[in-house]
Parts: C-alpha cells; structure tokens; sequence
C-alpha cells in the first residue's frame, strides 16, 4: 500500500536521528556541512504523480512552476516523468532547456514584464504557450513573432476577481493586483488578435494566488473560464486550452497530533474534484501549474546550533542559517516546523530561532516550544523545499547553502555550497 505521508522526515526511533528516507539527516550534514537543503526525491515524484493520476480521465499536463525550486536535477526528475514547466523569466527558460531541453514543447511562460529579449528566446525555443498578461505584452509578442517569423501560441492570463484566503503578498486574483487581464475585457482581445496571423489563440489561464488551502476559489475562478471559453466558442474563437494555474497549498503545522487530517492525497482529489466540476462539458486541454505543492514538503533545511543565548525574559538559539537562506518566515511571517535532528531528553522550552543576519527579521520561530537545545546540535526547517533556496540570496555576503537530493537509498550533492570566489566573481574594483 501507498503511504501519502505529508513529509519524507521521520525519526526510525525516538532515539536515533531524523532521516530523509533511510538517510540521517546528521551523515549528511556531517558529510556536506551546513546549512543543507535536503530534498526527497521520491516524494517529489510521488506528488507529481498525483496530480497525473487525479486528472487522468482528461487530456492534461502538469507544468511545475520552476519558481518554487529551480535546481537543474529536480527539474530534470520531474521532466523524465512527463512534467512540463511553467516559467516566469528567460533565465527559467534557460534552466529548462539545460535540464531538459526534450520538455521545450510543454513550457508555458507565465509574468507580469517579459522583455523582448525574453521572448525571442521563448519563440525560438518552441515552447507550448505564452500566457499573456495584458493587451501592450500581446502586441509586443506579435510584434516578436512577425520578426522571428514564428508563430506565437497565447493565453490570456485573465484576472477572474475571484478572493482566496491566503498571505495577501501571495494572492492575485482580484481586480485590485497586478496580474492578469480583466476576465470583462478578454473576449474583445481575443477578437482583436484573431485578425494577426502571427498570433495563435491557444486557451486561457488563470492563477488566483499561492498557499491557497481550500478547493472552492479554484472551482470559482475555473466556473469563470470556462463561460469565457464557451463564449468565444459561439463567435468562432475555439480554444483548446485552459490552464488552470498553480497554487494548491500545504499544511505548514505539524500534523502529528490530527491523524485524521487530510493527506496530500486527499488534497488534490478534492481540488481535482472542484476543478472537473467547474469544468464539465469542456472537452479541451487543461494544463496546471502547481509548484509549493510539489516540491515544499519534500524539502527540510538543515541547520547547526552555534549558540543559545539568554537575553532578559527570551531564549535565543542561533543557528548558522539565517534569512537569507530561507526567508519566507520574515517575508510572510510563515510558520516552518523545527525538528532537532536529535533530540535530547528534558522538558520542551521555549525559543526564539534566529539567525545570525543583522536584521531583527531574521528568524525562523518566535516563542515556539522545543526541545532541549545546545551549540553544535543540529536542526530541521521543514517544509523548505519551496520557495527556500529559490528565493535565497548572498545578503550579508553569505554563501548559499549546498543541496542534496536523496533518491531511494542513495543521496547526492545536486549544488555545491557556494564560495567566496563564486560570490567574488561578477564584482569589478
Ligand atoms: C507562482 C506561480 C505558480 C505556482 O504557485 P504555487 O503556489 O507554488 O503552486 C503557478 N503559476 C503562476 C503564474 C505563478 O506565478
């Protein structure tokens, strides 16, 4: 039997330390230094897997969304089975075609400001489809396509005004946020373009935002679609395609306590569900753009204890990742799980987890409740496999962590951790 278990992380016993897999998390550490990302391969292909099992019953493709986790060998896991991408930049595209140049054909290439530059690449790539974000980028992209003579497949990227409850610097559904085209306006863009021979009406795409946890605003954006799409039918503007977009979420808390809380299983059948629903009687193409859901749980960030330090009233432990490693704790105040890789017996105390960067929002945990915790122990930010690494940087002149992607029982080193000569390199003085 499949276990959908929501983390590859887990202690074999209380005593020992925390594994991904049948890797220890502290051999990996010891042997490829920290911080460390450590991402589950097979996890990883089991949620890509999911989802092409959930939508099974329709022609589809499952186009990950690069910006979660850009690594070259996890894009080139997902490619060998069958994923497309979804990029937001040339340089996305670039990773792509380094990893899996097979996958050109089922790239869509999603943004608010592509360049020029950025598209000519994309044209000359041959990808599946531009997801087009307003009227100026349809123009500029015909104007593209004229030049390179190649046709240009589009989507509109159509804002459907649809509210879903998440961080509000992750939600982009409503009229209020920058993306997207006003669903009201689509159809007459649509009759425009029909008349330039360089431009290829392919379907219609929607993102209503990130880390969104229930199904219905997906149903309710895709309810929106479709009557665009049938609409269009009726004036003669067939479109095959509707991309669904990404943003399915996750539980960042612990589920340990609620075993009866839904799987990741569970998870996308009910949004499957909801999306089929909306999408009854249209016989085309659904294309879907998930990323977080794929790669977040599948990733823990490996850290090491450098000090505990009692200041007044708090604990503070110190940890040798920081912010700029992984920043979605002082970006959107989200909650990561802190596991000690092992954990030492006594009463849980209460910490604060930061990092060394010199910024007041450079940490992982406020007030959160531990176990024990000395210098040189090490420990997990779990659910760090998304939007982690992709969205480090060198602030504070810190090299970025290396990554290690354990497969079955074998684990390897996908990125080196950076050196001062990588960070030196582009600087001029
Ligand atoms: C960020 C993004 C995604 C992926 O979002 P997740 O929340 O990671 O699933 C998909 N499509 C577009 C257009 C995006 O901007």
């Amino acid at each position: 039997m499949t276990s959908f278990s929501s983390r590859p992380f887990h202690h074999p016993q209380p005593d020992s330390a925390l594994c991904c897999g049948k890797t220890s998390l502290e051999a990996l550490a010891h042997r490829y230094g920290t911080p460390l990302y450590v991402y589950s391969a097979d996890q990883i292909i089991e949620r890509l897997q999911l989802f092409q099992q959930s939508f099974k019953s329709r022609d589809h493709l499952i186009c990950y969304a690069v910006k979660a986790n850009s690594a070259l060998a996890i894009l080139k896991l997902l490619a060998y089975r069958g994923a497309g991408f979804d990029i937001v930049s040339g340089g996305e595209l670039q990773r792509v075609q380094t990893a899996a140049s097979e996958a050109m054909g089922h790239v869509v290439f999603s943004g608010v400001g592509k360049t020029s530059a950025e598209i000519d690449l994309a044209l000359t790539a041959g990808i599946l489809q531009f997801n087009v974000e307003s009227v100026a980028e349809l123009e500029l992209l015909a104007v593209r396509a004229k030049k390179l003579k190649r046709k240009a497949r589009f989507a509109l990227r159509v804002n459907p005004d649809v509210f879903a409850e998440t961080h509000p610097y992750i939600s982009t559904g409503l009229r209020e946020h920058k993306f997207g085209i006003d669903i009201r306006l689509a159809a007459a863009i649509y009759r425009s373009a029909a008349n330039n021979r360089w431009l290829v009406a392919n379907g219609v795409s929607v993102h209503i935002g990130s880390q969104i946890r229930a199904a219905a605003p997906f149903g309710a954006a895709i309810v929106r679609v479709k009557k665009l799409v049938e609409d269009l039918g009726r004036d003669g503007i067939a479109l095959r395609v509707i991309d669904a977009g990404g943003g399915l979420g996750i539980d960042y808390h612990s589920d340990a306590a609620k075993t009866s809380a839904p799987g990741p299983d569970e998870k996308v059948q009910e949004y499957a569900a909801a999306i089929e629903q909306a999408l009854r009687g249209f016989e085309g193409r659904l294309l879907l753009e998930p990323g977080r859901f794929i790669v977040a749980q599948a990733g823990a960030l490996v850290a090491r204890v450098l000090q505990v330090k009692r200041n007044g009233k708090k604990t503070f432990v110190i940890t040798d990742a920081a912010m700029n490693d992984l920043i979605r704790p002082a970006l959107y105040q989200a909650h990561h799980e802190i596991v000690p890789v092992r954990p030492r017996a006594g009463r849980m105390q209460t910490f604060d987890v930061v990092g060394p960067v010199c910024e007041t929002g450079d940490f992982f945990a406020r007030d959160r409740k531990l176990k024990p915790l000395e210098p040189g122990d090490l420990v997990a930010l779990l659910d760090a496999g998304a939007y982690g690494m992709a969205q480090s940087s060198n602030y504070n002149t810190r090299m970025r962590p290396a990554e290690v992607l354990v497969e079955g029982s074998r684990a390897r080193l996908i990125r080196r951790r950076e050196t001062m000569a990588d960070l030196l390199a582009p600087e001029l003085f």
